[in-house]
C-alpha cells in the first residue's frame, strides 16, 4: 500500500508545470522525475544496501510517459555507443526476456532473425526457451541479449557455456547484471532457497545469486572474453543523473573469439 502510494505520488509529481531536468531517451521526453522502483534506494534489502550492491537505479527507475525502466535507457545509451545498433541489419538475434522498448529498437533496424524467448512467456511474441538448453544450433546468433537475466539463472555455468555454443564467432553478448563491488567473490548457496531468504541474501525475491567484483571473470569463465567498458569510458558525455541511469553500472559486453581457440572451461 505504502509503496503503491508513493508510485503514484511521483506519477503526479510529473503532471506539475515545473522545470524538466531529466530525460528519457526512449521516448525523447523531458521529465520532472523519475519513478523510484519499490519506493528507491530507502526501501532495499540491508544486506544489499550495505554492500553497495550496483544495479537498477532504484531512485530513478521509471519514465512516468513510456514506462521504460533505468536499465532500458541505460541499454540502449550503451548499445548506441558501442556501435552495435549499427551491427542490427542482417544480424541474427536471441533476446532473452526481451523489453518491450528495446525489442521495438531492435525490430526497426533490421535483423535477419530476431529471436525473443524467455522461460516463461509473458506476450505474444516471445518463445519459450531455456537459457540452460537453448535450442538452436551452434553458431547461430551474431547477438545474445540477456539484460538482468543472470541473477535469476539457477545453473549460470551451463547458461554461459549455451551462450557460448550458439553465439558465431566473433559475436557479442549482453549480459548486464547486478553485482556488489565489495564481495571479492560472486556467492551464491543453494540452500537459500526461499523468497524471504533470497531477498535479504540476493537483493531480490528470485535472484539466486549475488555477482561480486570477480563478476567478468566469472561471466567469462565458459570461454567469452570480456569487453567490459565502464559508464564513463563509453559514455562521457552522458549526465546519468539527467539520463535517470546508474553511472556505476558497466556495459557487461562479452565477445566470443573470432579464432578457434582450444577452450578449457574452468
Ligand atoms: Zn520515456
Amino acid at each position: 500500500m505504502l509503496l503503491r502510494f508513493w508510485r503514484a505520488f511521483f506519477l503526479g509529481l510529473n503532471v506539475l508545470p515545473f522545470p524538466r531536468s531529466r530525460y528519457c531517451c526512449i521516448c525523447k521526453r523531458d521529465v520532472l522525475r523519475f519513478v523510484p522502483y519499490r519506493g528507491g534506494s530507502m526501501f532495499m534489502p540491508p544486506l544489499a544496501r550495505a554492500l553497495k550492491a550496483v544495479g537498477s537505479d532504484v531512485d530513478h527507475f521509471e519514465c512516468p510517459h513510456c514506462g521504460a525502466s533505468d536499465r532500458d535507457r541505460h541499454l540502449v545509451l550503451y548499445l548506441r555507443a558501442a556501435g552495435l545498433i549499427a551491427r542490427i541489419p542482417g544480424a541474427r538475434i536471441l533476446h532473452f526476456a526481451p523489453e518491450k522498448h528495446i525489442a521495438e529498437l531492435i525490430s526497426v533496424h533490421g535483423p535477419s532473425l530476431y529471436i525473443q524467448a524467455d522461460k516463461f512467456p509473458t506476450r505474444a511474441g516471445i518463445v519459450e526457451l531455456d537459457l540452460t538448453r537453448i535450442a538452436a544450433d551452434d553458431q547461430s546468433f551474431d547477438l545474445v541479449i540477456a539484460n538482468h537475466v543472470m541473477e535469476h539463472v539457477d545453473d549460470a555455468k551451463q547458461s554461459l557455456a549455451e551462450i557460448y555454443r550458439v553465439l558465431a564467432r566473433g559475436g557479442f553478448a549482453i549480459l548486464q547484471t547486478p553485482f556488489a563491488p565489495t564481495l571479492t567473490r560472486t556467492f551464491e548457496d543453494p540452500g537459500i532457497q526461499d523468497r524471504s531468504a533470497r531477498l535479504h541474501a540476493y537483493g531480490q525475491e528470485d535472484h539466486v545469486r549475488m555477482y561480486g567484483r570477480d563478476i567478468a571473470a566469472v561471466l567469462a569463465s565458459q570461454g567469452l572474453v570480456s569487453r567490459v567498458k565502464t559508464h564513463q569510458e563509453l559514455l562521457p558525455e552522458i549526465d546519468a543523473g539527467r539520463h535517470g541511469v546508474n553511472s556505476s553500472e558497466p556495459f557487461l559486453l562479452f565477445q566470443k573469439p573470432i579464432e578457434s581457440q582450444s577452450h578449457e572451461p574452468s
